[in-house]
């Protein structure tokens, strides 16, 4: 017996476990058997199993004789229960064929309906329907689509076509052509085809089904399709399944119709019907928009000022009988649907029904809701939330009824939206910001002197750069949207025009990007303001009784950590020194103290960071009221932090007393061919132990000023990029020595941990050992996945996608954690560390501490706590409710 040919409606029984999977029957096909089974209203049909697409897509051979009898016997299933024959010239019956894979992707593969027509049975149609025009014009509309999906004809040909037809007769409209009409348009069609194809529009109903079937198969592999699958992470290996259902008619006259409706309004969660429809007309009409689709319910025609009548108001028992589908559709599925309808003659099918997408600002009303109603329990409302969604409530975004000109796209960066003008450097950003003006930073790719441009900016696009790359972590960081490596963008010599796309540009004219989804566009786009509403506070306490992990924050700055406390977080895991170092009045410090000749010179630069510094700990300490932090001792690649021009050179030599040509030379010896593997992290604090020194110094005097009043800072010192325990043991001591004398110097006493980072495959092996020394680890995962991968993580962008897109990757490794291979390093270096020492704490504060799919693998690891940029605060803390939630159910 066949069981990959599943028939539903009619009196098909609906007890096959088979049947109700999606990854076997798809989406459409398990709820059409649903929908059936409840006793819907559903055209009878059957329905294809995604494994027979696989192996057709991958023997490429011709059907079985299995199937091809499965689909015979089911089609004999669909002509029992309306009464009606395949190819009977009397009583045709006609069908559709669509795809329905699992996890539904709108638009994006093939349909055809009014299949079974030919020369002969659309005269058994007219004859059946008492309507000749209606038959022909089915006919025709069935050439059409089956001329574009099956026999990959340019559709063009046939609007042509029928743009002349109405010319000759002078017509405006389709509904002005009478049944003569069509019929000689299908005979133009058919002529086109032969012309064409060099063959006859196939007659024979079988064969028609046959090819049908095919391209539907087909279509699993269309480049529309993979690009769509690409962009939402739906795996390329599930296929699709077919569903072959027996036609109803919404162009049979003034008493039938077609429809989309919604349960739930998809774009505000409210509780209220939503959706169009369209007296006397097909499917493919509605979402077509050759006509103006009428709304669904009086209230929303009243709303909208519409004057052409609702379904409700001009279909009254028909829309009743919706309304009751609706009830029942949402008790059983318990969640919104999104259904199509028809009427035929009065008499109201359904066509499909799925789970509705809808936008964050509904998926958290609708599921606070539903909770309120009794109809979900919390754990499914928190469960139901995608966290990435959230973003779209923390950022302004882009209305998505304005129309865009994009010109470009790079990668999505940092979220949120932004419009303002070109400017091509730091300085120009804060000139112009600092006048009032809203400006875009655009770079070739940004250092960490552009830090005050960046800030004065609305948003950052940036020519190179990866994921993780400075403008990308940065701007994360600072919340700014940030579009980075958008590869065709190129800044001209003179440095104030530039071109994008292929357009030309010049500082001044205005663009918009788009941090969720990578893209430029010319002009401004009207956006939307963020709106933290009742329903995400519900939501956001409810995760928060269900997770295990903490939520902790990256961050430098005072607003930074004001910002991250008030989306919720309960400490900061990662505040990165060297940030504090990028101002603009302090980089000269920092450049002093990197290109001294001796520890002398060192240290009076360094003299002069340390009231700095301690200021800013204060107050951190202080915004942050006894909450625990992660402060990470200097990690600078050291080139972001060398002068470059002749202008910062001679600055320099000013503030030394040094000449130029000094510091140039120091500048060439402190060169280094591979920066990210150079003198950075933990190495600097071995070699130049006084910097490591006067940043302990000016945390723990921090810590000791604050203590005094209110909440005692929790200070966690970290050290990078730990390769050896030798190394964290010769640091500890260091930090341990500057604490005590702190301590006896103030007379105040506190608590403090000193840990590391681990972010090197050595250390990561080597975690039994250096726990010895290290009551917390912290992983490092940008430089763990850089190191593990040999790929710079810098320099990422310009490959990865390719990698991702030839499914390499299945996600950039950079944002979503190579489980497979960095995560077996973090496993193995929880359980020795825990091993060695039992009590040690873990988190991580890579950019995969925002990322769900990563936290969810922290959950699972046993990590205590994950570390998000403030703006990924809510993310991690529904994200990480989800994980545990999930975890405990298995
Ligand atoms: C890391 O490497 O994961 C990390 C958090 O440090 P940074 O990004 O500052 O190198
Ligand atoms: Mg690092």
């Amino acid at each position: 017996m066949n069981d990959t040919v599943f028939t539903f409606g009619g009196d098909a029984p609906h007890t096959n476990a088979r049947q109700k999977d999606k990854t076997i029957t798809g989406g459409k096909g398990a709820n059409l058997a649903e929908m059936a089974s409840i006793g819907l209203p559903v055209p009878p049909g059957f329905t294809i199993s995604t494994e027979e697409c696989l192996r057709y897509l991958q023997q490429g051979a011709d059907f079985s004789d299995d199937l091809r009898d499965a689909v015979a016997n089911a089609l004999k299933h669909i002509e029992k229960s309306v009464g009606k024959g395949f190819g009977d010239e009397g009583d045709p019956l006609l069908v559709s064929v669509r795809s329905g894979a699992a996890i539904s992707m709108p638009g994006m593969m093939d349909t055809v309906l009014n299949l079974g027509l030919n020369d002969e049975t659309v005269k058994g149609l007219a004859a059946t329907s008492g309507d000749e025009r209606f038959a022909w014009d089915s006919y025709r509309r069935f050439i059409q689509m089956y001329g574009d999906v099956v026999l990959d004809m340019d559709h063009g040909l046939f609007e042509e076509a029928l743009e002349i037809a109405k010319e000759d007769k002078g017509f405006y409209s389709d509904t002005e052509m009478e049944a003569s009409d069509w019929q000689s348009l299908v005979g133009e069609y058919k002529r086109i085809v032969s012309e064409e194809l060099g063959r006859e529009f196939p007659q024979d109903p079988h064969e028609q089904l046959w090819g049908a079937i095919r391209a539907v198969f087909d279509s699993w592999d269309s480049e529309r399709a993979k690009v769509y699958r690409r962009l939402n992470d739906i795996p390329h290996d599930l296929g699709t399944a077919v569903n072959v259902q027996a036609m109803v008619f919404g162009n049979m006259g003034d008493s039938s119709a077609t429809g989309v409706a919604f349960t739930r309004d998809p774009s505000t969660g409210e509780k209220a019907y939503y959706g169009e429809w369209l007296v006397n007309a097909q499917g493919e009409d509605v979402v077509a928009g050759i006509r103006t689709p009428q709304f669904l319910t009086k209230a929303r025609r009243e709303q909208s000022g519409a004057d052409k009548p609702s379904m409700e108001e001009a279909m009254p028992e028909a829309y009743a009988e919706l309304a009751r589908v609706f009830e029942l559709l949402e008790q059983h599925y318990k969640d919104m649907q999104d259904i199509e309808f028809t009427v035929q003659q009065g008499q109201l099918f359904l066509l499909q029904t799925r789970t509705g997408k809808r936008t964050a600002k509904a998926a958290l009303k609708m599921a606070v809701d539903m909770v309120g109603e009794g109809l979900i329990d919390e754990k499914t409302a928190i469960l139901r939330i995608d966290p990435m969604a959230l973003d779209q409530l923390l950022h302004p975004t882009l209305d998505p009824d304005a129309p865009r000109d994009v010109l470009t796209t790079g990668l999505p960066a940092s979220p949120g939206a932004a419009s303002g003008k070109i400017v091509l450097d730091a300085d120009t950003a804060e000139l112009w910001a600092g006048r009032g003006e809203k400006v875009i930073l655009v770079r070739v790719e940004t250092s960490p002197e552009d830090i005050h441009g960046m800030h004065a900016a609305q948003g950052i696009l940036t020519a190179r750069g990866g994921m993780t790359s400075h403008a990308a972590v940065v701007a994360r960081g600072m919340g700014r949207p940030c579009v980075s490596g958008a590869s065709a963008i190129s800044i001209q010599r003179d440095g104030r025009t530039a071109s994008i796309g292929n357009r030309e540009f010049k500082e001044g004219d205005v663009i918009t990007i788009d941090g969720a989804n990578g893209q430029v566009m010319a002009g401004e786009v009207a956006t939307i303001e963020p709106e933290l509403a009742g329903d995400f506070g519900t939501i956001m306490e409810w995760a928060d009784t269900h997770r295990r992990m903490k939520v902790r924050t990256n961050a430098e700055t005072e607003a930074d950590c004001r910002m991250a406390l008030s989306f919720g977080t309960e400490g900061i895991g990662l505040c990165r020194t060297e940030h504090m170092f990028f101002d603009a009045d302090r980089i000269s410090a920092v450049r002093q103290m990197i290109l001294a000749e001796s520890e002398e010179g060192r240290r009076k630069a360094l003299a002069l960071l340390l009231p700095e510094q301690r200021a800013d700990f204060e107050a951190i300490f202080r915004a942050m009221a006894g909450h625990p932090c992660t402060i990470r001792l200097l990690d600078p690649p050291l080139h972001e932090f060398l002068p470059t021009g002749d202008e910062e050179f001679a600055e320099l030599a000013q503030a030394t007393g040094r000449s130029a040509e000094q510091l140039k030379r120091r500048a060439a010896e402190l060169h280094e061919f591979n920066p990210m593997l150079g003198h950075r992290g933990c190495r600097l604090g071995i070699t130049f132990p006084e910097i490591y020194e006067m940043q302990a110094r000016a945390i723990f005097e921090a810590a000791c000023a604050v203590a005094g009043n209110g909440d005692a800072p929790v200070p966690e010192v970290m050290i990078p990029l730990v390769a050896t325990r030798r190394e964290l043991e010769i640091l500890r001591a260091l930090v341990d020595d500057v604490a005590k004398a702190v301590f006896s110097e103030t007379g105040v006493a506190l608590e403090y941990l000193v840990g590391t980072m681990i972010e090197l495959p050595r250390a990561a092996l080597m975690a039994g050992e250096i726990a010895q020394e290290a009551e917390f680890f912290s992983f490092g995962t940008n430089d763990l996945t850089q190191t593990t991968l040999g790929v710079s993580r810098d320099d990422a962008g310009r490959f990865l996608t390719t990698y991702v897109e030839r499914g390499i990757f299945p996600r950039d490794p950079f944002v979503s954690l190579d489980i497979e291979g960095v995560g077996q390093l973090v496993e193995l270096a929880t359980q020795r560390g825990r091993k060695s020492r039992p009590q040690i704490k873990l988190g991580i504060c890579g950019e995969h501490g925002g990322d769900p799919a990563s936290i969810a693998f922290c959950e699972a690891t046993g990590l205590d706590y994950v570390s998000a940029s403030p703006y990924r605060v809510p993310i991690a803390r529904l994200a990480a409710a989800q994980a545990s939630l999930r975890d405990g159910a298995k």
